[in-house]
């Protein structure tokens, strides 16, 4: 269902008017964890300001160590919620668990799978039974092929709106805290009709990273940018090494729209 030889248009995810896959190329922005209402209301504020369509944070955050924070979890949804009530920007958020999934459609307006969760089976299958879209996001050492087929356990239950989201991959390499597979997004769209995003942050883990690989995904043609940013990365609970200043967002904003008007 994900492959070409059954569709040969491009599929366009709609999210509440936010379109991914067409002309123009959304960019989604926000701190990695929900921290707080204060936190969190002023950084939507921010990004929309800065031409951001889609709020991002976590409420469910899949952490390597049990001991690091969790998430605030509904407490950090009902935030959200309230942050797109004053801005009017809908929200993406993470679901780690399928039994999570009637909780977070409540609150969001998009799902977000983890790379952690790429075959977490149960959960895209629950997630194929919903009718919002659904950003999945490539594990850390899945094949394109395998990120595909995981793909098909969302659409075979009759959710078609599947966005794809390369976030780099786990190499020999460690000055990056993942390795980003561009290439990844003009093989993608030779197999898939699915659009086909960028997570450039996750892919760097330094903030000063971020903005040339969001240039690269923009020039390579990617379906939109998922893009961590804090009011003070310094003191963010989660991820802040990799998150951008208001100021570095707007900055990149500006300098995205000089390589493609569409953003
Ligand atoms: C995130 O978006 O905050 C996140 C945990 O990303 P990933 O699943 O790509 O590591
Ligand atoms: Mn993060």
């Amino acid at each position: 269902l994900s492959s070409r030889e059954v569709k040969n248009e491009p599929t366009i995810v709609d999210c509440c008017g936010v379109l991914f896959g067409g002309e123009h190329i959304p960019v989604i922005a926000g701190p990695c964890s929900v921290e707080s209402e204060e936190q969190t209301i002023k950084t939507a504020e921010f990004v929309k300001a800065a031409g951001a369509s889609m709020l991002r944070g976590g409420a469910f955050k899949p952490r390597t160590s049990p001991y690091a924070f969790q998430g605030l979890a509904e407490e950090g949804l009902k935030i959200l919620a309230k942050a797109r009530e004053v801005t009017g920007l809908p929200v993406v958020t993470e679901v780690t668990n399928p039994k999570y999934v009637d909780m977070v459609y409540k609150y969001a307006d998009m799902f977000q799978v983890g790379a952690r969760n790429i075959q977490n089976f149960a959960l895209l299958t629950e997630l194929g039974k919903t009718d919002k879209p659904v950003l999945l996001k490539r594990g850390m050492s899945t094949t394109i092929e395998e990120f595909l087929t995981a793909s098909e356990y969302i659409l075979c239950e009759g959710n078609k709106n599947v966005i794809l989201c390369e976030r780099g991959l786990r190499t020999f390499e460690t000055a990056t805290r993942n390795t980003l597979d561009i290439s990844a997004v003009p093989v993608i769209k030779a197999k898939s009709h699915l659009p086909i995003m960028i997570d450039p942050s996750h892919a760097a883990g330094h903030w000063q990273y971020v903005g040339p690989l969001s240039k690269a995904a923009v020039a390579i043609g990617a379906d939109g940018l998922i893009i961590e940013v804090h009011p003070n990365p310094e003191k963010a609970w989660s991820d802040g090494a990799q998150s951008l200043t208001p100021t570095q967002f707007i900055e990149l904003m500006g300098s995205l729209r000089s390589i493609a008007l569409a953003v």
